[in-house]
């Protein structure tokens, strides 16, 4: 049987911790953390993502603002606003809501963070940290992966762990991190994408599997082996009409039947998701330490 990876349950714990010692961190006189998020446009799925953000930021004490921009914001002024979060001593720690508006450089905006505010640790610093082993903030999700491996004493050391999609915000890290030396990494990895050969025959040997592609249903029983760990990170809307919303939420996993084979296994929602906002508001209060020191 299967253990599932509650992430939502694991999250709300780490929110309780992280509030616990927010209270005490203010009773001690000391800084309360205070997270920004800058929102450009009106894409659906970010808006829902920046708003879980700040809502967890409530939860825990932390100070928030949320920053909206209109679609038609330049790059020019996105980067005015960055600097002026880069230079208020207020903020502690600040996202941008990936994706931008195409007429506005990624690579550009995220370079412009100050890397001890990027609580997102995408800033070219904080990878090369990363990469090295360093202290640093990490990325998000790939953080928010190895706290619930962690969690539930998921053994990763000797594995094969084949990760699938190499982007630069999960795989890629994802890649690194599973391949360090301390726990949990320590596993032998192999990063998979889009170009790769023989995917179903190099998932069939893999021990662990976490997948980022963004396609439902991709990763199939017969892909997998016995007692395999499953990491579905995939958020996928699949149009429903016996929603409300018009949609249901899909991994990139096809859930009910790689579940029979897996020994632990996320849900979605409820895995990889509310990790992420967890691992976010860690790298806020480690920033906020940072920063007041
Ligand atoms: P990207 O779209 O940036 O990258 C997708 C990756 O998947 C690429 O590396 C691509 O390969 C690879 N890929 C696509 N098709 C295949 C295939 N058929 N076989 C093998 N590899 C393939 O992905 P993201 O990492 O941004 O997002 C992936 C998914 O994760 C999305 O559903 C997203 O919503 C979700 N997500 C969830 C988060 C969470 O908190 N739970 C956080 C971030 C993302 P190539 O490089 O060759 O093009």
């Amino acid at each position: 049987m299967a253990v599932i990876l509650d992430g939502k349950k694991v999250s709300l714990d780490i929110q309780e911790e992280l509030r616990i010692e927010t209270k005490e961190r203010v009773e001690r006189g000391r800084k309360k953390p205070h997270l920004a998020a800058v929102l450009v446009g009106d894409d659906p799925a970010s808006q829902t993502y920046v708003a879980a953000k700040v809502k967890a930021c409530e939860r825990v004490g932390f100070d928030s603002t949320l920053i909206k921009l209109p679609e038609i914001t330049t790059e020019k002024e996105l980067m005015e606003e960055i600097k002026l979060l880069n230079e208020n001593p207020k903020i502690d720690g600040f996202i941008v809501q990936l994706p931008l508006p195409k007429h506005i450089n990624e690579e550009k905006v995220i370079q412009a963070i100050n890397p001890k505010k990027d609580v997102d640790g995408f800033h070219p610093q904080n990878v090369g940290r990363m990469v090295l082993g360093l202290p640093t903030f990490l990325p998000a999700t790939p953080n928010g992966i190895l706290e619930i491996l962690k969690r539930y004493k998921v053994n990763t050391i000797g594995k094969h762990c084949v990760i699938i999609g190499r982007s630069h915000i999960v795989g890629l890290p994802m890649s690194i991190l599973m391949g360090q030396n301390y726990y949990p990494g320590n596993s032998t990895v192999t990063l998979t994408h889009s170009r790769t050969k023989n995917l179903k025959e190099i998932c069939q040997e893999a021990d662990i599997i976490i997948i980022a592609i963004g396609k439902p249903n991709f990763l199939t029983a017969d892909m997998v082996k016995e007692g395999v760990v499953i990491i579905d990170v995939g958020i996928n809307r699949v149009p429903d009409e016996t929603k409300k919303r018009g949609y249901r939420l899909e991994g990139d996993v096809d859930y009910n039947e790689v579940i029979k084979k897996s020994s632990f296994i996320t849900p979605v929602p409820g895995g990889v998701g509310p990790m992420t906002i967890a691992s976010l508001l860690i790298n806020t209060l480690n920033a906020t330490k940072l920063n007041s020191k």
